[in-house]
């Protein structure tokens, strides 16, 4: 069978399919793998407690089943839903938007897949492709194998700012950042999954600036932080800006099950997003706008978030971060500043294989850790820093968590 070039793009091995492909197998296959691998959020009881109320209160309702399985959505998204989400945000954050300034899909991969497709690419009358720009890699893996063609896109490096002998931050480098009229978009995650940056502030509004002078989107992957769940542990919020496109995520709440997704952006784009939905989709699921609906409507989503899951992971942050400092003391090694997401970002300048290689060999000792080198892409090979780092989730049990580590620091001093 012949593929076409789409096909083929779509259907290469790719860095999130095998990411999957583990995650599944760990969490399904053999649960007994030390899973440091992955973007699954914890399982936190007091949360899974809290959907099961909900979703009683859901079917207990008379008409609830049927809204539960038994209607198609409208294209937009549920109405109701979409209500309670947006006074919501006007409550929580401020933000000044309205239900013309939202749509939601199944999952916000799949709210990506639209975005980058709609934007990147060649525009009428082009000869060259237009790109979507990354101002500072590593970036979400999860966006590098989405578009229909090859190389849209387009990523600088990082200004490397060294904290103290084992701390260190990614800072972007407005010195080398420019767009130009090839470019169709700017795109970063906040907090950064895989490092657990936080952007500030101040560096979104220098990025906003940047795309508008252009005329271009700045998107905002929020999968993380504002406005659920807020793993953000400064708990400074995200600047709003009605020019920008904020991809937002229910999964990192502890529901990547019922995969929901919401875009907030101009009202032009959300017409198109919807438009692309609806062809690839017909209509979202009910179940997450169901279940959200009913935590935001009675109150418990502010509470939840604030009293269950940012202690929760803060806590596990710190543990995580306690291990690696018992462990690896005396080696080269170096911690991004994990200031949100649930992740710790690790450089081992000193590796004298590759990250890829420390990957498998970690994978026969029993613990799955994540391969930083496909967190890279858009930028020209040959960056050794690239194959020097890898990634941890501490969304595990501190047991997990502490053994792990210690498997990979032993595995290090080996090397
Ligand atoms: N964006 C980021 C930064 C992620 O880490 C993920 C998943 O891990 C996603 C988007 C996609 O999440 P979902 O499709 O579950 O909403």
């Amino acid at each position: 069978m012949k593929l076409s070039q789409f096909g083929q793009k779509l259907t290469s091995q790719s860095g999130i399919v095998s990411l999957m492909e583990d995650l599944g197998h760990a969490l399904n296959v053999n649960p007994e793998l030390l899973f440091l691998g992955g973007g699954n959020p914890a399982r936190i009881p007091e949360f899974e407690a809290e959907v099961a109320k909900h979703l009683a209160g859901i079917i207990d309702k008379p008409d609830g089943i049927n809204k539960l399985v038994g209607v198609y959505q409208s294209p937009k998204g549920s109405e109701v839903f979409i209500e309670a989400l947006v006074s919501y945000i006007r409550k929580q954050l401020g933000w000044n938007i309205s239900a013309a300034n939202v749509a939601t899909t199944n999952g916000s991969q799949s709210a990506f897949f639209i975005l980058l497709n709609i934007l990147a690419g060649r525009q009428e009358g082009d000869s060259v492709a237009k790109k979507i720009v990354f101002p500072m890699m590593p970036e979400y893996l999860g966006y590098s194998d989405q578009t229909s063609e090859h190389e849209l896109f387009r990523s600088f490096l990082p200004h490397i700012e060294h904290i103290d002998a084992t701390r260190f931050k990614y800072k972007v480098d407005f010195n080398a950042l420019a767009l130009n009229e090839q470019d169709a978009a700017l795109c970063v995650s906040r907090p950064t999954n895989p490092t657990g940056n936080v952007l500030t502030n101040e560096e979104l509004l220098r990025l906003s600036s940047i795309a508008k002078q252009q005329g271009v989107p700045f998107i905002i992957d929020c999968a993380y932080g504002d406005p659920f769940p807020g793993m953000v542990y400064n708990r400074e919020h995200i600047h709003f800006d009605s020019d920008n496109l904020y991809v937002i995520s229910c999964s990192k709440l502890g529901m990547p099950g019922v995969r929901a997704g919401i875009i907030i952006g101009p009202e032009q784009i959300i017409e198109k997003v919807v438009n692309v939905n609806t062809v690839m989709s017909l209509a979202n699921g009910n179940l997450g706008p169901c279940l959200m609906t009913s935590l935001i409507n009675n109150g418990d989503l502010v509470g939840l978030c604030q009293n269950t899951l940012q202690p929760f992971y803060r806590s596990r942050r710190d543990f995580a971060v306690s291990c690696v400092d018992k462990y690896f003391a005396g080696l080269p090694y170096l911690l991004h500043q994990p200031e949100g997401a649930f992740f710790l970002w690790l450089w081992f300048p000193k590796l004298s294989i590759s990250s890829t290689e420390l990957y498998e060999r970690m994978k026969k000792k029993g613990v799955l850790i994540m391969d930083g080198s496909h967190f890279f892409f858009g930028i020209d090979e040959g960056w050794n820093h690239a194959q020097q780092c890898i990634r941890l989730t501490y969304c595990q049990s501190e047991q997990v968590i502490d053994e792990g580590i210690r498997l990979i620091a032993e595995e290090l001093k080996n090397l």
